[in-house]
Parts: structure tokens; C-alpha cells; sequence
């Protein structure tokens, strides 16, 4: 049995920042992943500045071989009718590639890593967990995203009663298409379904184009990002080229549901505690943050891994994200009438800057989270 004192399953942004925090303070920490890296992994690949900043990124570094497209501007509407362009004059926003900063993310951290191979069993021994009989250490932190083992494990009903947001996205290269396409790489494109249950977008990062859907529902979602992919087209937005192939995935939207994050001795960071923002679905900030979050809990009970002590981190999720409740509630949906509001408001600037871009996308009054 190799030993460490936390092992963290998943190699994401959520398991790669809680293992940077503790490799930089000594402590010694392996991330396992099923997965090969560099992997892919299901998302559009958009960052806010907040991101760069809780990660230290040096931009520079990054985008020595990388991609790294700068964001100045949104385009914003509902599917099918005109949209509204707010312009910021200034860089709001990155996208990237997943297989590149996940990555990079992951090399850099400082941890042992174990590649390649699932985790499937875990128990608890003499005061400490065995993986896979393979691997033992005193913590054990899931960051295996939306179906994470370790949350499975701590009774989560993944794909069960949970209600997640389901999305489907397709990355491909543009590179060499001289067909004519409107998207401009520094101005990503938000369009709301019409029951305003959902959203598509696409986005353009230097040679790749990232085109997706997501909603609160799974039905039709394949048919809608058809004809979605469909209306891109004959409006010139994307090239002349066959439908890409799309790829699904779920995850759940902070509040709800409610995953038990915490146990003896172990606790769940990113898509596996289920921390995602509510209206925009975007999980890699909080990915980051609950990875540091718990990294700093871990750090600060080292005489103590019992559930109390890691209380404090249920408590600075939701110092940072808001209460979460037992009882879920069930997500509401959205009635005629107030789907009439809410397209009404998305052709009205003031409403699209400052609450859907400010305030639900960018999170611009939400500083960063440092070390
Ligand atoms: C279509 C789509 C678009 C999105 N777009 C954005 C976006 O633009 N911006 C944004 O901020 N968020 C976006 N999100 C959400 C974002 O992708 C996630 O919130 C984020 O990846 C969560 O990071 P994580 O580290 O928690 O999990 P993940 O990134 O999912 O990493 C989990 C890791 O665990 C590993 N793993 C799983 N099971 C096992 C196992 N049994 N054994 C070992 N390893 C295992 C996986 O291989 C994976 O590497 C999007 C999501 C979707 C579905």
C-alpha cells in the first residue's frame, strides 16, 4: 500500500487546487484519475478573471502553446430572434481548452498522480481509508465530478432523485475553413431558449470553435441543439460544415441538490458537492474555490479529521455560496407569463449588462478567492 496523508480522487480544477494548497504546505497528497492527461472533458471552456487570480496564473506562461482567447464583449438574446452586443472595451473574460488546463492545472500542482486507472472501492481501516487496495492515506477528498465514487459512497443517489442541468457541446478546429463565420473569437455568443430553461452558446477560442446547450430538463436536448446548430448556420455564424458531434454530460447547480459533502474523514469538492452557479452553470470557479476551501480545513485540523472539524467547511461554502437547505425544493419552472418577462428583459440592455453579465455570469462583485 503506497501511503499518503490525503488522496484525492479526480484531476480537475477542483482536484488539482485542493492538492496545489496542500503540496505548498508540505503535506503529502495523491490525485487518482481514471483518465489519461491530457483528457477532455465536457465544457465550454470559459473562465472569469477571478479564476486567474485564485489560481496565481501567469497569463503569459499559460498561453505559451496554449490557447487563450481573451473575452472583451457578450452577445446576448433568445434563440432565433436578434441579439443584443454589450462591449466592455476591455478583457472580462478567457476562454481555454480543457484538455489544456486541466492539464496544465494538474502537472503543476505538485502531487503524486496516479493515472489511468478508476477508482472503484473504498474502505475504512485503523483510522484510515484504503483505495482500491492499492493506496491508503488519513483524508480523502472526492473530486470526481457530477458521478465521483467518493460521493456515491457517502450516499449520494447520483442519476437518481437529483434533478442536474443536462448539456451537450461540441469543440472542433476551424483552422483552414475559409467559409465566412460571424462569430467573433472576443465576443462569445449567449442565446436563451425560449422557456428560458436553458441556454446555448457559442464561442470561438483562437482555431477552435465550441458550440452547446444546456437546460434544466433532458428532454429534446439533441433536437434543440439540431436546430439551434441549424440557425447558426443560416445566419453565417459558424462554418459550412457537417454537424460536429456532440457530447453530454450533467451536473448539478448550486443550491440544490443537496449532496452531504462532508463525513469522517473526507470531503467532496467541485461538480461532486455540487457547487456550480445557479443561472450561468459555471463550475469551474467553484471547482477552484471548494478546492482550496477544504485544502485550507484539511490544513487547519490536522490534529483532528473528525466530522466536526470539517463542519467548518460546510460552513465557508456557505459563507461563500449561500445556505443550502436539507429539503431541496424542486426547481421551478418558469410560467407563460413570467417566460414572457424574461424574454421581454433580455432585449433590454441595462437588464442584460448589469444582471444577466454582471451579476450572473461574471459574478463581478464577488472577489477572487486567495490563498
Ligand atoms: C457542456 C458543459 C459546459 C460547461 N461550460 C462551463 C464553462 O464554460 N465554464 C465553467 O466554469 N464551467 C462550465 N461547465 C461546468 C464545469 O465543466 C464543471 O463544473 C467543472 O469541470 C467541475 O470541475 P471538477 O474538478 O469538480 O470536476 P471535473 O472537471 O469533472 O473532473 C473530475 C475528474 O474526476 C475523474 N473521475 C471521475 N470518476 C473517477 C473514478 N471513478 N476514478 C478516478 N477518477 C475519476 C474524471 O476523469 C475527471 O478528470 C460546463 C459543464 C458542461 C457539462
Amino acid at each position: 500500500l503506497d501511503s499518503y496523508d490525503v488522496a484525492i480522487v479526480g484531476g480537475g480544477p477542483a482536484g488539482s487546487s485542493c492538492a496545489r494548497t496542500l503540496a505548498q504546505a508540505g503535506v503529502s497528497v495523491v490525485v487518482l484519475d481514471q483518465r489519461d492527461f491530457p483528457r477532455d472533458k465536457v465544457c465550454a471552456g470559459w473562465i472569469t478573471p477571478q479564476v486567474v487570480q485564485s489560481l496565481d496564473l501567469s497569463l503569459a506562461d499559460y498561453a505559451s502553446g496554449r490557447v487563450l482567447q481573451p473575452i472583451s464583449a457578450f452577445a446576448v438574446g433568445v434563440i432565433g430572434q436578434s441579439e443584443l452586443v454589450v462591449d466592455y472595451e476591455r478583457v472580462i473574460s478567457y476562454a481555454i481548452r480543457r484538455c489544456e488546463f486541466d492539464d496544465y492545472l494538474l502537472r503543476r500542482s505538485g502531487a503524486a498522480l496516479r493515472l489511468g486507472v478508476a477508482v472503484r472501492k473504498f474502505r475504512f481501516e485503523q483510522n484510515q481509508w484504503v483505495i482500491d487496495d492499492s493506496v491508503c492515506a488519513r483524508i480523502l477528498v472526492g473530486a470526481g465530478g457530477h458521478f465521483c465514487p467518493v460521493a456515491r459512497h457517502l450516499g449520494a443517489a447520483v442519476g437518481r432523485t437529483e434533478s442536474a442541468i443536462y448539456a451537450q457541446e461540441a469543440e472542433f478546429c476551424i483552422a483552414g475553413t475559409t467559409s465566412h463565420c460571424a462569430i467573433r473569437a472576443e465576443r462569445p455568443e449567449l442565446y436563451f431558449c425560449p422557456d428560458l430553461r436553458g441556454y446555448a452558446w457559442c464561442l470561438r477560442k483562437g482555431d477552435y470553435f465550441n458550440i452547446g446547450l444546456g437546460r434544466e430538463d433532458n428532454h429534446g436536448l439533441a433536437e434543440r441543439l439540431h436546430s439551434f446548430w441549424t440557425w447558426l448556420r443560416a445566419s453565417e455564424r459558424v462554418p459550412d460544415c457537417a454537424p460536429p458531434h456532440f457530447k453530454g454530460h450533467a451536473y448539478l447547480l448550486y443550491p440544490l441538490p443537496w449532496r452531504r459533502c462532508v463525513a469522517d474523514h473526507a470531503l467532496l469538492i467541485g461538480d461532486a458537492a455540487g457547487l456550480a452557479y445557479e443561472h450561468s452553470g459555471e463550475g469551474i470557479r467553484p471547482a477552484i474555490e471548494s478546492g482550496m476551501m477544504a485544502a485550507q480545513v484539511i490544513l487547519n485540523t490536522r490534529r483532528s479529521d473528525r466530522r466536526s472539524a470539517f463542519e467548518t467547511y460546510r460552513s465557508l461554502l456557505e459563507a461563500r455560496y449561500g445556505r443550502r437547505e436539507v429539503s431541496a425544493r424542486a426547481p421551478t419552472m418558469a410560467g407563460p407569463w413570467r417566460q414572457a418577462i424574461g424574454r421581454r428583459l433580455l432585449g433590454q440592455r441595462p437588464f442584460v449588462r448589469h444582471v444577466v453579465l454582471d451579476r450572473w455570469f461574471l459574478h463581478r462583485a464577488d472577489a477572487a478567492l486567495r490563498h
